[in-house]
């Protein structure tokens, strides 16, 4: 399913419930004069992906809208799982797409205002410290059909519960043996109301407060009173967390603070594509992509090194809107956005990618001639350059058949062609190796058709473009396809995981690429398109004697071809 028109760009078009609600609640006046306030909550366990970027542009664009503010908060809850780099990977990621944040918090920098918190529902008789095992906490919790029960341990006076909590805090128990819980109600239909722990001794190195705390906040227990600290208005999350929001309003309700309103959206799902972080996790520690900078990888840094860009990337989620139901977006239509963005901005350059040699028989030896090139026919303001033209030059070996297959308008002996700019040339002869292979073709060019047209109006039915191969320099090429192979990589056979759906063939490196000179000069965040090839970009790894291309995309844009088959 794909839930709008991505020729839309105009994103205020496109249907969008939290715009709509907060746009009610400024009109209202529903937080007087206070700004929108909004938050973004990463848990520092990973890299952000494409479905953060969803949630960035919501929290960090509505609020701007409404001239509000948003805190980058780290949701550091876990010390186990969380990184120094992924702090400032998910800093950068964020800056790169275009956004900046008000305050920079951690719920780390609330454990102290948290565990006075905590004191305080213990002495309000609405928190008590649990002996139970973990697996007898699950074993006590019920079902979604059925009711759990009371812990032994739920009637402990409070003043034996504020004397055990406060020794799992001085670090007297070891991890796991008890957990702080608050007192709902075990007969709630909703699990998250029965009991929810709040705190669990862990004897971990946290990133930020070392080894200051041994027990820690569960998310529940924090994520509520975090927005609330920062008094955001407006807490927008995705609809997996619809079921919590009753414990987070109980817990802001008990402790009487600003009441922080969550409201849930839909998560983007992309087909062909994996967006849970365990498993992002899982492919990098297994070497099954190069880091989470990967261009396969789903992840903004893979997506940023693949050569995409932010502005197609807010487009497209603008696009998308916001919705309370999930559904599936066509990966095409991320790209549909990025061929568009590329499309007006990128230079254009000519690059062979699968190189064959062809010999102007009848040109000078020798002899070297400049043609004028348009930088970008879509924008004026580019420029032209000049491309060196000679006796030898590389084209496709796709650009020529020996043998023609029916339709096809290529070169092929006795065939005449267009070279970009250049001439027209005709295929005479090959020379081939003692294999058989095609190592050579020879033809000849009509000097009166300098430019690309021939002074009799001849009519060629293809047009090609080359590299003169004297002035041609090497690059590797980086082609990518699609990570996955299935549109839904969670179709897996029983017995299976969703890496069984790895495709095998994502990555296809070519070192033998020749391109236009002009590419010398290219540095990280350029990005081309090669003519007829597609869009490219420079990957890091290059270096000043050896330039690595990434291919973003390839030319065909297969999103407007499915709209068009949808008649839309
Ligand atoms: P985890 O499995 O680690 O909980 P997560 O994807 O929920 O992963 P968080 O770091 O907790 O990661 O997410 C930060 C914010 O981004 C949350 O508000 C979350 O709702 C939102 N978010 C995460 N994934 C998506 C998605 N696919 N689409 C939209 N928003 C998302
Ligand atoms: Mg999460």
């Amino acid at each position: 399913m794909t839930n709008a028109n991505p020729e839309s760009t105009d994103t205020h078009l496109i249907s969008n419930f939290l715009r709509d609600l907060i746009a009610e609640d400024v009109r209202t006046k529903k937080y007087g004069d206070a700004q929108i306030q909004t938050r973004f909550p990463p848990e520092p366990n990973g890299y952000l992906h494409i479905g953060h970027a969803k949630a960035i542009c919501l929290d960090f664009g509505l609020a701007d809208e409404f001239g509000g503010k948003t805190n980058l908060r780290f949701d550091d809850t876990n010390p186990s799982k969380e990184e120094t780099e992924y702090v400032d990977s998910i800093q950068k990621d964020v800056r790169w797409l275009g956004f900046d944040w008000e305050k920079l918090c951690y719920a780390s920098d609330y454990f102290g205002q948290l565990y006075e918190w905590a004191l305080q529902l213990i002495k309000a008789g609405k928190s008590y410290v649990d002996d139970l095992t973990a697996d007898e906490i699950r074993q006590y919790r019920g079902t979604l059909t059925e009711p759990g029960k009371d812990s032994p341990y739920r009637n402990r006076s409070i003043d034996e519960n504020l004397d055990l909590f406060m020794r799992m805090k001085q670090g007297e128990f070891p991890d796991g043996s008890r957990v702080l819980r608050a007192k709902i109600d075990m007969y709630s239909p909703n699990l998250n109301m029965r009991d929810p722990v709040m705190y669990r001794i862990l004897h971990a190195t946290h990133h930020r407060t070392g080894d200051e705390w041994c027990i820690y906040p569960m998310y529940d227990y924090a994520h509520g009173q975090s927005d609330s600290i920062e008094q955001v208005t407006h807490s927008m999350c995705t609809l997996e967390f619809a079921d919590h929001q009753p414990l987070y309003k109980w817990y802001i309700a008990q402790l009487g603070i600003f009441p922080s309103e969550q409201i849930e959206f839909d998560r983007l799902n992309l087909t062909y594509t994996m967006l849970s972080k365990r498993k992002l996790l899982q492919l990098v520690q297994e070497n099954r992509v190069k880091g989470w900078d990967d261009p396969r990888m789903p992840t903004l840094s893979g997506f940023r090194r693949r050569g995409f860009t932010p502005e197609a990337i807010r487009a497209f989620v603008g696009s998308i809107g916001a919705t309370r139901s999930n559904g599936v977006t066509d990966i095409e239509m991320l790209e549909h956005f990025q061929r568009d963005d590329l499309n007006r901005r990128s230079a254009r350059a000519m690059s062979v990618l699968h190189p064959l040699k062809l010999v102007i028989d009848n040109y000078p030896k020798g002899e070297v001639e400049f043609v004028e090139v348009a930088n970008n026919p879509e924008d004026p303001s580019a420029g032209t350059r000049q491309v060196p033209f000679s006796r030898e030059i590389y084209i496709e070996q796709d650009d020529f058949r020996e043998v023609p297959p029916p339709k096809y308008y290529r070169l092929s002996p006795g065939k005449e062609v267009r070279l970009r700019n250049a001439y027209f040339v005709t295929a005479q002869s090959v020379v081939k190796d003692a294999a058989g292979n095609i190592v050579e073709v020879h033809c000849t060019y009509d000097p009166a058709s300098r430019g690309g047209n021939s002074p009799d109006g001849r009519k060629v039915k293809s047009t090609m473009h080359w590299v003169s191969a004297a002035h041609a320099i090497s690059a590797e090429v980086r082609l990518y396809d699609k990570l996955f192979t299935k549109a839904d990589p969670y179709d897996f056979a029983e017995g299976q995981d969703v890496l069984s759906n790895l495709n095998p063939n994502s990555l296809e490196i070519l070192t033998g690429a020749k391109l236009e000179p002009s590419l010398a000069n290219a540095k990280l965040e350029d990005r081309f398109q090669f003519e007829r090839v597609g869009y490219f970009a420079v990957d890091p790894d290059s270096t000043p004697g050896k330039l690595v291309f990434n291919r973003t995309l390839p030319l065909k844009d297969t999103w407007a071809k499915i709209e068009k088959k949808a008649g839309a």
